[in-house]
């Protein structure tokens, strides 16, 4: 393992790396029978006046956290805009609120969550602004306000709004420039174009997680998904066919969680937007449901909306929002969409029930009757 080592040429032919020593030091060449190439994924840097100031942060190591941290740690921070309303953005927001800071989050899209359909992304713009942050949705970033290289304000095509600390939260790309310039195929986003072995279009040479595209399961396109979840089994994959142990990777169906304060959030498969880009025929139902039996002490409000194709009835995605409780259930709807089940599969599932873990009809059960009507 070589910590600090930075790798800025693949020569395929020769079965060379070019290594950058640490602080820039000389370069050196390594050999290799297999490459696995795991380059992972870049946040998206806005080329806008004052991107380079001090007090505007990135997300993406510890190193930038700890950075981060110790500036909050030094007290002088009253007030945070966080630059994008995705999971990271609102998970941010989520951290810099328990600090006592002043925050605010804009987003260019009409919606936070831009992952989930609108009407499931307004309840958790409802619960941000309840905690007090301000929403300025569909702003686009134009700049920084600064002061001798200092931050002093976001500046939107609205509005300036006064910032000791800016985070960014603008999504990532694939880091894929090295493997292009080696001759490596890319995709969808520039990700790497890998077979169900992550193996990529040259011999020996193997890819996985945020650098690589995947095979989506429900719309069986290629799709780009940078999550810890798929990272994970494609570098076990990839792995073992490199030790000569033959296993595969067949896809993914879109599934992601996360939380504001106690708003549960996930989705998985296809939403309105892709179904939509796809031109799928399909139906959709939205159902407000209890995470619990409705009399039990502690049940949450959950609202989970499914879609399924027209007129097969093929299960093809869902969204939940709700308390606690609530988004851990997108992994019924996952397991389905990995099983092709149907909605009248899902109506009938043997789900357990007792009432102080879920009603006797579960949430997804109801969605599940009611998008059978429509059907
Ligand atoms: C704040 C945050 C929260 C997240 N939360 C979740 C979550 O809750 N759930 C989830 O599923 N996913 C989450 N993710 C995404 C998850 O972290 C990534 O999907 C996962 O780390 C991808 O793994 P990877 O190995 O492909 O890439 P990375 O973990 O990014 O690793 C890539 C490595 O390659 C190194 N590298 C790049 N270029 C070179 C080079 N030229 N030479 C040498 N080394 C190089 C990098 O330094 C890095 O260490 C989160 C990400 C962030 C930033």
């Amino acid at each position: 393992v070589r910590t600090g080592c930075r790798v800025v040429e693949i020569d395929v032919a020769r079965r060379q790396v070019a290594v950058e020593r640490p602080n820039g030091g000389k370069t050196h060449v390594e050999s290799w029978d297999y490459l696995v190439i795991a380059t992972g994924a870049v946040p998206m840097r806005p080329n806008v006046p004052g991107i380079n100031a001090e007090g505007i942060f990135e997300v993406k190591t510890l190193e930038d956290a700890l950075r981060l941290r110790q500036t909050l740690e030094n007290g002088e921070v009253r007030r945070a805009v966080v630059v994008g309303g995705g999971y990271i953005g609102i998970e941010m927001a989520e951290a810099l609120f328990r600090w006592d800071i002043e925050v605010a989050i804009i987003d260019m899209l009409p919606q936070v969550m831009g992952t989930l359909d609108p009407d499931m992304a307004e309840p958790i713009a409802e619960a941000i602004r309840r905690e007090g942050i301000s929403l300025y949705l569909g702003e686009k970033l134009t700049g920084f306000d600064t002061t001798s290289n200092r931050l002093d304000a976001v500046v939107t095509d609205k509005r300036a709004i006064p910032a000791d600390v800016a985070i960014l939260g603008l999504g990532v790309r694939p880091n894929t420039d090295l493997a292009r310039a080696a001759g490596i195929a890319l995709g969808t986003k520039d990700a790497i174009v890998i077979n169900s072995h992550c193996r990529t279009n040259l011999e020996n040479v193997w890819a996985a997680g945020d650098c690589v595209q995947s095979h989506h399961l429900v719309s069986g396109k290629p799709t780009w998904i940078a999550l810890g979840t798929v990272a994970n089994k494609q570098g076990r994959v990839a792995g073992l066919n490199v030790a000569g142990v033959e296993a595969t990777f067949p896809g993914v169906v879109g599934s992601a969680i996360t939380r504001f304060v106690e708003t549960e959030i996930a989705r998985t498969g296809l939403g309105e937007r892709e179904l939509d880009d796809l031109g799928i025929d399909y139906v959709a139902f939205k159902v407000d449901g209890h995470t619990l039996a409705r009399y039990y002490p502690g049940t949450q409000p959950i609202t989970v909306k499914l879609f399924a194709e027209k007129p097969t009835g093929r299960l093809l995605g869902g969204q939940i929002v709700g308390g606690q409780g609530s988004a851990k259930r997108i992994d019924v709807i996952a397991t389905a969409l990995h099983g092709k089940l149907t909605i009248e599969d899902v109506v009938n599932l043997d789900l357990s029930y007792s009432p102080p873990y879920s009603p006797a009809w579960d949430p997804i059960h109801l969605a599940a009757r009611q998008l059978q009507k429509l059907l």
